[in-house]
C-alpha cells in the first residue's frame, strides 16, 4: 500500500465502547474497547483517539492498535503518570460502557514482506504494534521466515511479557529477547544486521529518541532506508 491508502483512512471516524480498563503495573494501564464489524486495520497501524465524554483542551492522541484485528477488541495501552496531561486524566474516568471515538486505522507500520526475516525492535511502550503484528503473524500460522523481537525497558515490568513468552515457545520462528541496557541491545542489534544485512527488514517504535538513534545504528551498518520502518511515538518521553 502507498502512502496515501495508509493515510486516508484518517477520515473515517468510529464510536468505540470500552469493555474493560487494566491497570497493568506501575503507571501502565491498558483500554479494551469493542470492535464492530465494519471496523478492520492491519496489524500494527494506529489509530487516532479523541475524548468525547466531556470537554478537554487537547482532545486527540494517536495510538497504535496492541491487538491484531482477528482478536475482535481494540487493545490500547499507554503511560499514566501521577500528573498526566488532561487527556490521560480523561482516560482514566472512562468505564465499561462509556464511548470515546477513533480515526483511522492509518499507518505504513505492518508486515509487507512477511516471506523475509523481520527484526522488530521497541523500546518501552513501541511494543504495542509488535504485539498486535506477532499475534497477527503467529495466527496466520505459515511462517516464511524467523522474526525476533528485541524489547527494551527501563523498569523490569515488561508490558505484554507473558503473552510474548508464550507465542515465541509455541511458534519456533517468533524468537523473543528482553534487554534493560542500551549497549548489549545495540551490540546484538548490529551483529543481527552483520549477519542478515539488507536480506532483512528492521522495524522499530518508541520514543523519537530511541527510534532515531536505533536507526542511525541500523544506517551505520549498511541497511538501506527502504529496509527500516520507523514508528516515532511523538509526545512519548520514555
Ligand atoms: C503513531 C503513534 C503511536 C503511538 N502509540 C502510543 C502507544 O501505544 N502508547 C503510548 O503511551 N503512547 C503512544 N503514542 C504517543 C501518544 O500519542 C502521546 O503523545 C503520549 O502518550 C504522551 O501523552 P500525553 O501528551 O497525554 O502526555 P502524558 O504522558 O500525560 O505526559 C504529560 C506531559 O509530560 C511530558 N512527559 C511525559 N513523560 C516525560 C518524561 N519522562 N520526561 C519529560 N517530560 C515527560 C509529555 O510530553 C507531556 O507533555 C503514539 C504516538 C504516535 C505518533
Amino acid at each position: 500500500m502507498g502512502f496515501i491508502q495508509d493515510i486516508r483512512p484518517v477520515f473515517n471516524k468510529t464510536k468505540i465502547k470500552l469493555r474493560d480498563k487494566i491497570h497493568e503495573a506501575n503507571d501502565i494501564y491498558t483500554f479494551i474497547f469493542d470492535k464492530s464489524d465494519a471496523l478492520n486495520w492491519k496489524a500494527g497501524q494506529h489509530g487516532v483517539f479523541n475524548i468525547t465524554h466531556r470537554k478537554v483542551a487537547n482532545p486527540t492522541r494517536p495510538f497504535s492498535i496492541a491487538s491484531a484485528p482477528f482478536e475482535n477488541k481494540i487493545q490500547l495501552s499507554m503511560q499514566i503518570s501521577e500528573s498526566p496531561s488532561e487527556f490521560k486524566q480523561a482516560m482514566l474516568e472512562l468505564e465499561p460502557g462509556m464511548e470515546m471515538d477513533m480515526r483511522g486505522p492509518i499507518g505504513p507500520m505492518y508486515v509487507d514482506t512477511p516471506q523475509q526475516p523481520i527484526l522488530f525492535i521497541a523500546a518501552g511502550l513501541g511494543i504495542t504494534p509488535f504485539r498486535a503484528i506477532l499475534k497477527d503473524l503467529a495466527n496466520r500460522n505459515t511462517y516464511e521466515a524467523v522474526y525476533h523481537l528485541f524489547y527494551i525497558n527501563h523498569s523490569e515490568v515488561f508490558l505484554y511479557a507473558d503473552e510474548l513468552d508464550e507465542l515465541s515457545s509455541k511458534h519456533p520462528s517468533i524468537r523473543v529477547q528482553y534487554y534493560q541496557d542500551r549497549n548489549i541491545l545495540y551490540k546484538d542489534i548490529s551483529n543481527y544486521a552483520t549477519y542478515q544485512g539488507n536480506q532483512g527488514y528492521y522495524y522499530v517504535a518508541g520514543s523519537q529518541a530511541m527510534v532515531g538513534s536505533i536507526s542511525d545504528l541500523l544506517r551505520s551498518n549498511n541497511i538501506k532506508k527502504g529496509h527500516i520502518k520507523k514508528d516515532i511515538f511523538r509526545g512519548y518521553k520514555s
